[in-house]
């Protein structure tokens, strides 16, 4: 364990002594207690796909065990276990998409769910070939949804949103034959592939793997951020503030953690009802306030502004406070250990889907049919606990940072156009942006998203790479607890144009924008994409050419893994900051950090140095911007 991240993070220190103190266990702990991690399964070279394994190959080439039982090479196994985190990652996200669009099918004007951008979803209609003219939104709403779920198993053709890509992209795909047909297709047939006996191809199982990554960027995630702007809105340019100083000493304090917006949205609303609102000063606290965390977090930050608590690994921290009445979970990034943590205090730990039911967790499901109501349920629940916190057990650090978020595209595009000149140029575009980079004003631009990891120290590898890329001139969007760590750090104010280079500085005094733009959630990441798209579309030329990277500097889920390879596969280098358990096999290892550049003109990057990684990132940039000639 780096007890770096201690020295570094000046809430966790104290936070985990109290811990002690309360007999809490903490992931520290475990992470004393894991010892070393194993040396097979951090290179990826165990399988247990069958039971004449486990199989382990040794790690030395030339000596030991080099097949599994089946005859499987390192190669294999190697490509066979990334492809399998891939799959996990794709479905997570695209399961959260699927909920989405259920919900897309139960909007109604008088219902709990609502159509808040009718815009997006006459315009997601148009693509979708649904007619519109002459018909109620409602009715236009719920053809979509079903036309949406139809992308999850279509048993012909290939997912819509592909076409989004550029030209150069589509042809590439159709020509390697990776156009994803179906999002639960695409991970079933890796389910397939990778069974004991099917391939044992390296590089045909990693275009399998693109497949379902695609199905994740282009597919999954895509329709989850659409349908989700629909219903919730499409996030603006707003306040707030982040840490877990956001608590609140004489408040009910609820945290709502995990990822997909239809329970949390709830839970805004129920906690704003006056009535509810009145219970809580009935019940001796000022009133309630609600604070996020992870992808939930970052949901309700750009659509309602409401304040985060913190990142990932802050999550056993915000129940340590001992000031929290309420966690309230759906899916992904929750640490069971959340269960025996609350026990440790006053806190209630609300599980709400079948999904993710969490032992040892009180569990109220959450059904979309009755949203608000159950939503008043758990904050009524939270209220009436907040007579058994104990006062002696709570603290709550001071730390918390003021920032600007909310920058969809729209939002984006919508900034730039205060520099257009509308004698000469037109509105809406990204003109202003494709200038600066090609002028030079801006470097080029960089993505930062993705987790944290006790293997580093917590939020440090995001906050240098961030500071890197924007002291250098590069522009930095971030989304997933990268962004949420750079909000904690108040990189995402105005003021931290102060740490900009000149050219970045003048375009965030130009435009109004911090030089680090929180793009959302991690299935967000296609806002990223997209206007990535744009870019390279207003251009004319293909995605690899543009001077844009992306990092994962801090990344521990299989969500991420699919994230990074669809990126890489859509033409964006991608630097990874973790090492991926990939390295006993050299071959794929290679494939993976050259091999694919020949392949999708772009490859990953692996250094575990923040410094260095951040160098390398700046470099490619350059590389980028000689070979474009400019
Ligand atoms: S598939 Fe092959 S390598 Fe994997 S466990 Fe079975 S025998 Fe071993
Ligand atoms: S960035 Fe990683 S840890 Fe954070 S919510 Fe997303 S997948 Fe989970």
């Amino acid at each position: 364990m780096s007890h770096e991240a201690l020295k570094f993070d000046k809430i966790a220190g104290p936070l985990i002594e109290k811990a002690k103190q309360d007999g809490a266990e903490t992931m520290w702990d475990r992470d004393v207690a894991m010892k070393s991690r194993c040396g097979f399964g951090d290179k990826g070279i165990c399988c247990k796909i069958c039971n004449m394994g486990p199989c382990r190959l040794s790690p030395v080439e030339g000596k030991g065990a080099q097949r599994g039982i089946c005859g499987a090479t390192a190669d294999t196994i190697v490509a066979r276990n990334f492809a399998r985190m891939v799959a996990a990652g794709s479905s997570a996200h695209s399961d959260h998409a699927r909920s989405l669009l259920h919900t897309l099918h139960m909007t109604s004007p008088d219902g709990d769910y609502q159509i808040k951008d009718e815009a997006k979803l006459l315009s997601l209609a148009k693509e979708y070939e649904v007619e519109t003219e002459g018909r109620d939104i409602y009715d236009i709403a719920h053809e979509v949804a079903e036309i949406g779920l139809m992308e999850f198993g279509k048993p012909f053709g290939t997912q819509r949103f592909i076409k989004r890509a550029t030209e150069g992209r589509q042809k590439l795909w159709k020509e390697l034959g990776v156009e994803p047909r179906a999002i639960d297709r695409e991970v079933v047939s890796i389910m397939h592939s990778t069974h004991i006996g099917c391939a044992s191809d390296m590089e045909s199982i990693y275009a399998l793997t693109v497949k379902s990554a695609l199905s994740n960027g282009w597919g999954g995630s895509m329709i989850g951020t659409d349908v989700s702007d629909i219903i919730f809105g499409t996030p603006t340019a707003r306040q707030s503030e982040a840490n877990l100083g956001c608590l609140e000493e004489n408040m009910v304090n609820i945290l709502v953690h995990g990822h997909e917006p239809g329970l949390s949205e709830m839970i805004v609303f129920a906690s704003q009802d006056p009535e509810i609102v009145q219970l809580a000063k009935d019940n001796g606290a000022e009133g309630i306030n609600l604070v996020g965390m992870c992808c939930t977090g970052n949901e309700v930050l750009m659509k309602h502004g409401v304040r985060l608590a913190g990142t990932f690994y802050q999550q056993e921290l915000a129940v340590i406070t001992g000031a929290l009445e309420a966690v309230v979970v759906d899916v992904q990034c929750i640490f069971p250990a959340l269960a025996t943590l609350s026990e440790c205090y006053h806190t209630k730990f609300i599980a709400t889907s079948p999904k993710a039911k969490m032992e040892g967790a009180r569990y109220i499901e959450f059904d979309e049919e009755r949203a608000l109501e159950i939503a008043k349920e758990i904050v009524t629940e939270a209220i009436l606990n907040y007579k058994n916190r104990d006062r002696n057990k709570v603290l709550i650090p001071q730390e918390k940072n003021k920032s600007t978020v909310g920058f969809s595209i729209n939002t984006i595009v919508g900034g730039l156009d205060k520099v257009v000149n509308s004698n000469v140029d037109q509105l809406g575009t990204v003109k202003p942006l494709a200038d600066c980079i090609m002028a030079g004003v801006l470097r080029g631009a960089a993505g930062v998203v993705g987790c944290n990891n006790p293997k580093v120290a917590h939020d440090n590898s995001h906050l240098t790479i961030i500071k890197e890329m924007i002291k250098n001139d590069v522009i930095v969007v971030v989304t997933g607890c990268a962004a949420q760590a750079a909000a904690k750090a108040g990189l995402l104010q105005y003021e931290a144009k102060e740490l900009a280079g000149r050219g970045l500085k003048e375009v965030c005094e130009r435009v109004g924008i911090p030089p680090v733009l929180h793009m959302g959630s991690c299935v967000d990441n296609t806002r990223i994409l997209r206007l990535v798209t744009e870019v390279a579309k207003y251009l004319g030329v293909d995605t690899p050419v543009l001077p844009v990277v992306g990092a994962a500097p801090e990344w521990m889920s299989e969500k991420a893994v699919s994230i990074g390879t669809y990126f890489v596969s859509s033409g964006v280098d991608v630097f990874l900051g973790t090492v991926p358990p990939v390295t006993g096999s050299a071959r794929f290892t290679d494939y993976l950090t050259n091999g694919l550049e020949d392949v999708y003109g772009a490859k990953f990057t692996v250094n575990e140095d923040p410094v260095q990684l951040a160098q390398a990132m700046l470099d490619r940039i350059e590389e980028k911007r000689t070979r474009l000639g400019i």
